[in-house]
This record gives structure tokens, C-alpha cells and sequence, in this order.
């Protein structure tokens, strides 16, 4: 198996070192592709190519439009190839062909969406103070960005990074995550094929202790976006301290669904089950924290127990499949251990809570849907992220209740609320303390809304216009046509 190569300054390496490493289709553990295993080293050659392509200044002083055509063009080629990709990322992550076709086309859908917006807004005169005096405002690209992504949804995490940054004139290098680099590989062949110019975007493979931490102490990089868990987003921060980095961090969440009695009872039960179980639970937005109003209870625990007990787990390439398997052994034990943990603090454990035990599963890291009831906010299981197929119910009786529960956690990327009752929608969005919350529905995005977190779910927005601007510097100009001697005495 030929091993694939890093993409540095226009050119396709090997890692310095001559290292490799075998990449496991989650489903069954058989090694798919063999990848080269970058390091520090890696990650400073393609910094300086960054910084150099940045430097010439050829690349940041292009029309906007040149590089939009660019972008567009590169959007084309996703959809060009987008069962090749699609097949890839099953692949690489075991989540169904379906959703990975679903990924693809919104991956194509951000590519073009930055680059219809990139020239809408080329700055603007502001009122001067000064007679006979020019007051502008106009953007600039920031320069080399460190983009580290993570493994849930590669392509489509990649692309918020890549399209705006590309559009916007900055050089950058990508790490994807070392569990599945192959759609990222892919893109950066794409990204050459529609002649991004050598330098501009560079690709390293490899550990994140290794080329992401190289990539966020290095003071030629001067922004890091980051998407991950919190635990790195918090050592990435300090490193970026070191030169004082511009930091967009999309951290992980622990998502509320507020179901209210009057909501519409069988849309409610099954956007729950879909707000969770689709990628096994490995969603940063999935709604793992359901609150459901005591008087409905029990009767929406019956519903939703029925449906997620047929939910068909399997190969990810079967069309009837559902879910697929976790990402990795050591995911795998970290959701079992996270499950222990409910069992031990007293939640009730309603259905799942093990691996399946059909024999063609067993060298796949599958997990059943699992539900706890009886759940408490003072619960580790209801606190922390468990990233798997997992959902905790509580209850609440008032709507300052549910409110309370749902704003009781240290995240705030998303959120759901679901009730017939416009003001009272209203009310409780007011007042939950998420980056996006849905109203009679769950884990909807699309590319010209702004995605991020409050509190510790990140800093920054991807996606939208905000998107753009954590690539973009504001210059403030200021040009006096008349010119007059000062006197100082
Ligand atoms: P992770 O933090 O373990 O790794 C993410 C990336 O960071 C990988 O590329 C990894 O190699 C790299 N990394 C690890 N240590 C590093 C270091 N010291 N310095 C620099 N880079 C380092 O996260 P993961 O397990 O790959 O992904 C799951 C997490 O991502 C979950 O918490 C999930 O919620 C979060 N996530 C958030 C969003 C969002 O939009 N907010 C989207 C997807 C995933």
C-alpha cells in the first residue's frame, strides 16, 4: 500500500522522518491506507512555506474576485468528486454513505457560499472629523493560520477553516486529526488541481502533541483555529499566548432538548432520537441533555425507547443502515466507562448501555443507543460530554425550571426547545445561554449562519459572515489631502 503524503509548498512529501501510520476503518479494524507521520519538523516546513507565500505578498493582493473563482472552482471539484469523498469518509469514520453524501454537499455548499460573499464587503469611508481628509475602513487578511480540525466530521470541518481563509487572502497549514486524514487529503489534491498557488495552503499529517502543538507555539503562525475538545482548546490557548495568536476555538457541548407537554408529541420523540443517534452520538451539537416536562414523562420515554430499540446499527455502507460504529477503541472505552459512571451515581438505565453482541460486529467499535432517566444535574453523566450514543432525561414542572436545567452546564454551543407556545419559545430562547438554539427543531446549520459557542463551548464564530471576519484584520486609514505644519510654539 503506497503511502499517502503530506502537501507542502505545492509539492506532495514524505514526513522527514520516513515515518508512517496505518488508518482503521472503525467497522471492522481492517488498516485502509497507510499515511505519513509528520512531526515537528514537517509542521515547520510547510509554517515557513506558509509564511513566505504570505510574505511575497502575491497571494493576500489578489482581487478578491481572482481568488473567489478559485474557491468556486474548488467547490466544483467537490461535486465533481463527491462519491469518491463521500465513500472515503464512511470509510475513514464509519458513518453511514448517506450522512457522508449529506457532509459532501454541504462542504460544497460553504466552499461556494464563501465565495459568492468574499467581495460584498470591501470596507467603508467613515465621516472625518478633519476638512479635506479621506476615513476608511478596509479588511486585510490576518496571514498564516494554523487550522487543526477533528476527527467527528473531517471534510466539513476542514471546509469552515479552508474556504474563508483561502477567500480572505491568508496562507495557512492544515492538521486534521490523525484518526482520519483521508477526505482531507483529498481536498488538498483538489485545492492544487484548481491551482491555489504553491505555499498557500499546506497539509501536515500527524499527532497533535507533535505537528498541533509545533503549529501553536510557532510565532510565524499568527492565528490558530482549533476544533476539538476542550481539554486541547485550553493547552492551545496558552501556546498561542506566546505570540499572541488571533484564536478561533470550536470546543465540544452538552446540549440541552427542553420538551414542553404541549409540543407536537411524535415530531418531538423522533427529532430527539435524531437529534442524538445519527453519527453514534459523535456530534458536537447532538442534544444528549433531554428535559421533558414531568406531566409527558413517562409516556415520551415509552416513544422514544421504541423507536431508538430498532434504530439498525451496521456498516455504514449498507443504505439501510442508521448508525454506525464509534471512531476508535479507546472511544469505545471511554463511552463505556462514561455509561459506568451514570449506572454508579443511580441513573436509571432504560435501554442499551453495552456493545451489541451480534457476532459480525464484533471487530467494529460498536456501542447501542443508550437512554438513562432519572437523571440529576448534579450527575457526571448529565455534566460532561460522553461524545457517544447516549441520552439523559430529566424533568422539570415550570419553565423556569427547564431554563435552569438547560443553562446548568459549563457548555453553551446549542440548544432545543420544543413547545406549540410561541411566547413561550421566545421566553425560554431568550434566556439559554447557547451560541444556536432551535425552535421546534434540532442540529440544523447551513453555511450563511454563524456557528460557535458561549461560555466554555469556544470563542469565535465559523460559518456566516462572522466566519470571514476571524480571518480578516480591520485597517483603519486615515489620508489628509491638506496637510498642515504644526505649531508647537
Ligand atoms: P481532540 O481535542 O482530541 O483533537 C482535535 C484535534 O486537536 C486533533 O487534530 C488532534 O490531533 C489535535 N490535538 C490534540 N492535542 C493537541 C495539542 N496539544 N496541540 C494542538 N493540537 C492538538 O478532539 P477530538 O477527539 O478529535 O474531537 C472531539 C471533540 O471535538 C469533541 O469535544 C467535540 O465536541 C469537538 N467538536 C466541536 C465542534 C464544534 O463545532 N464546536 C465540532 C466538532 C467537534
Amino acid at each position: 500500500m503506497e503511502t499517502k503524503r503530506m502537501y507542502i509548498n505545492g509539492s506532495w512529501v514524505k514526513a522527514t522522518s520516513g515515518k508512517s501510520r496505518d488508518i482503521i476503518n472503525p467497522f471492522n479494524q481492517e488498516v485502509i491506507a497507510t499515511v505519513a507521520e509528520g512531526d515537528e519538523s514537517d509542521a515547520i516546513l510547510a509554517i515557513d512555506a506558509a509564511r513566505t507565500a504570505f510574505d511575497r505578498g502575491e497571494w493576500a493582493s489578489m482581487p478578491v474576485t481572482d481568488r473567489s473563482t478559485l474557491v468556486r472552482r474548488i467547490a466544483e471539484l467537490i461535486e465533481r468528486d463527491k462519491e469518491v469523498l463521500a465513500n472515503l469518509e464512511t470509510l475513514d469514520t464509519g458513518k453511514t454513505v448517506i450522512e457522508s453524501r449529506d457532509d459532501m454537499d454541504d462542504i460544497a455548499s460553504v466552499f461556494r457560499y464563501y465565495a459568492e460573499v468574499a467581495d460584498k464587503d470591501g470596507g467603508e469611508l467613515i465621516d472625518s472629523p478633519i476638512p479635506n481628509s479621506i476615513s476608511k475602513v478596509v479588511h486585510e487578511p490576518v496571514g498564516v493560520c494554523g487550522q487543526i480540525t477533528p476527527w467527528n466530521y473531517p471534510l466539513l470541518q476542514a471546509s469552515w477553516k479552508l474556504a474563508p481563509a483561502l477567500v480572505t487572502g491568508n496562507t495557512l497549514v492544515m492538521k486534521p486529526s490523525e484518526i482520519t486524514p483521508l477526505t482531507t487529503i483529498k481536498i488538498f489534491e483538489l485545492i492544487d488541481e484548481a491551482g491555489v498557488p504553491a505555499g498557500v495552503a499546506n497539509l501536515v499529517l500527524g499527532a497533535g502533541s507533535t505537528v498541533g502543538a509545533e503549529l501553536s507555539n510557532n510565532e510565524d503562525v499568527d492565528l490558530i483555529s482549533f476544533t476539538g475538545g476542550i481539554e486541547t482548546g485550553k493547552k492551545i490557548m496558552q501556546a498561542a499566548s506566546r505570540n499572541v495568536k488571533k484564536l478561533a476555538l470550536e470546543l465540544g457541548g452538552k446540549n440541552p432538548n427542553v420538551v414542553f407537554a404541549d409540543a407536537t408529541f411524535d415530531t418531538a420523540v423522533d427529532q430527539a432520537m435524531n437529534a442524538v443517534f445519527f453519527h453514534a452520538g459523535q456530534i458536537c451539537s447532538a442534544g444528549t441533555r433531554l428535559i421533558v416536562e414531568d406531566t409527558i414523562h413517562h409516556k415520551f420515554v415509552d416513544a422514544l425507547v421504541e423507536r431508538v430499540s430498532n434504530i439498525k446499527i451496521g456498516n455504514g455502507f449498507d443504505e439501510n443502515t442508521q448508525m454506525g460504529p464509534l471512531i476508535s477503541a479507546e472511544h469505545l472505552a471511554k463511552v463505556e466507562s462514561y455509561v459506568e459512571s451514570g449506572k454508579s451515581e443511580g441513573a436509571k438505565l432504560v435501554v442499551g448501555g453495552r456493545r451489541p453482541t451480534n457476532p459480525e460486529f464484533q471487530n467494529g467499535f460498536f456501542y447501542l443507543p443508550t437512554i438513562f432517566t432519572d437523571c440529576t444535574t448534579d450527575m457526571d453523566i448529565v455534566q460532561e460530554e460522553g461524545f457517544g450514543p447516549v441520552i439523559t432525561v430529566e424533568t422539570f414542572s415550570t419553565e423556569e425550571e427547564a431554563i435552569m436545567l438547560a443553562n446548568d452546564s459549563i457548555y453553551g454551543l446549542a440548544g432545543g426547545v420544543w413547545t406549540n407556545d410561541l411566547a413561550k419559545a421566545e421566553r425560554c430562547v431568550a434566556k439559554m445561554r447557547m451560541g444556536t438554539v432551535w425552535i421546534n427543531d434540532f442540529n440544523l446549520y447551513f453555511p450563511h449562519a454563524p456557528w460557535g459557542g458561549f461560555k466554555q463551548s469556544g470563542i469565535g464564530r465559523e460559518l456566516g459572515k462572522l466566519g470571514l471576519e476571524e480571518y480578516r484584520e480591520t485597517k483603519h486609514v486615515f489620508h489628509n489631502l491638506k496637510p498642515k505644519p504644526i505649531n508647537w510654539f
